[in-house]
């Protein structure tokens, strides 16, 4: 085979086209119409009565989530290590503190042990991540916020669809979740995301700070009749609004998810058979009342492979096969490491982790005479 297999692609079909045609015909490019359908249609597929506030990226929507619940200076949020560096940025942004703590070395979701003694007088909030698609065990953390009277923020851009105990990931009693539609993720709008809360202030906050914090909710109900220049900014909020042209995209991408689950899961069923008897550790898979999204399938390389993690991407470099790693931790991150004089004996199971992983190629696009390439080409190296 002559033609690269990139580490992943969007799938995307004629009707996103048509639609964004649609859009630019319309002239309305901005937030509008396609914002407002899509952000209902979000609504509806969540359930359980949820609000769907759109933004132009999973990191503006951890930003305005953590904002809604107040977090500021003097805070600290505890955070996985593996993990995006979105997920600890956020919390810079509002002057408060990130505390990194280790994963658990099964799962690679946020260990919740290490969140118990990460605890502390100042500790606000936690954004558990549900790692590749994977739920973190979403009830034991629920409790431990409730018992130390912490905020949830689940960072779920791994996580469309994941379910916990039969509810989806959007649905769950935490404060907000966040979901990313980057080109890479399981579905996509070019750039955007997703909050998802069942906390009428929460959302009406992300609304107001999302457009420069004006409030068009007070503009609606008492000042109908004023013109639409005479608006209140009650804050100094940003500019993080979704444009209907990125909407029209996730309208038809949210559609097709159910059939992208499909595709992955079947995709992730023929690696685990292929991989059975390779010195390769295959990604854990979900419990009962569980749904895997399959973001990401991250394999790690036994001891036995006597090969090292990045001779092994090389080599599946030149067999033509896209790659990634996800992540190196944020222990291993500059700044994070010397803000917080970080050291890798602290976190040995995100580092252990990190020295033996790859993510190697699954998205929908991807057809199943490109995956039997890779898994050949996956044995042939061991049988070499
Ligand atoms: C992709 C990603 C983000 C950021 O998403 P954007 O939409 O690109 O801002 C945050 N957290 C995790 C875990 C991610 O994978």
């Amino acid at each position: 085979m002559n033609t690269f297999i990139p580490f992943s692609l969007p799938q995307l079909g004629q009707e996103e086209i048509d639609e964004v045609v649609d859009t630019l015909k319309s002239s309305w490019l901005t937030t509008g119409p396609k914002v407002e359908k899509f952000e209902f249609n979000f609504e509806n597929f969540i359930g359980k009565d949820v609000k769907a506030i759109s933004v132009n990226s999973a990191t503006s929507g951890l930003h305005l989530a953590l904002e809604a619940l107040g977090i500021s200076k003097g805070d600290e949020v505890i955070v996985p290590s593996l993990t995006f560096t979105s997920t600890a940025e956020v919390v810079r942004y509002l002057g408060a503190d990130v505390v990194i703590v280790d994963v658990d070395p099964m799962t690679l979701n946020i260990n919740i042990d290490k969140i118990k003694s990460a605890i502390t007088s100042k500790t606000k909030a936690i954004i558990p991540v549900h790692f590749a698609g994977l739920s973190c065990e979403m009830n034991d953390i629920l409790l431990l916020a409730k018992e130390f009277n912490l905020k949830v923020v689940e960072d779920a851009a791994h996580a469309l669809p994941s379910c916990y105990k039969g509810n989806k990931i959007g649905s769950l009693n935490s404060d907000a979740t966040v979901f990313s539609f980057y080109a890479n993720k399981t579905i996509t709008t070019g750039e955007g995301g997703m909050v998802v809360t069942r906390h009428l202030d929460i959302s009406n906050r992300i609304k107001i700070m999302r457009l420069h914090g004006i409030d068009r909710d007070i503009y609606n109900r008492f000042q109908s009749k004023k013109p639409s220049w005479n608006y209140n900014v009650v804050a100094p909020g940003f500019k993080y609004n979704m444009t209907d042209i990125a909407a029209s995209i996730g309208i038809h991408q949210l559609k097709k998810l159910p059939d992208f689950l499909i595709k992955r899961k079947h995709l992730a069923d023929r690696y685990f058979d292929a991989f059975s008897d390779l010195p390769i550790i295959t990604p854990p898979n979900v419990k009962l009342g569980g749904v895997h999204a399959w973001h990401l399938f991250v394999i790690r390389l036994k001891d036995n492979a006597n090969l090292s993690r990045d001779a092994f991407i090389q080599i599946l470099s030149e067999k033509g096969i896209g790659t990634s790693v996800h992540y190196k931790p944020l222990h291993r991150q500059p700044y994070w490491r010397k803000r917080y004089n970080l050291k890798d004996v602290d976190f040995p199971a995100a580092d252990s982790a990190f020295k033996s992983m790859v993510s190697i190629p699954l998205y929908s696009a991807m057809t199943f005479k490109q995956q039997d390439y890779i898994i050949e080409s996956i044995i042939e190296i061991f049988n070499d």
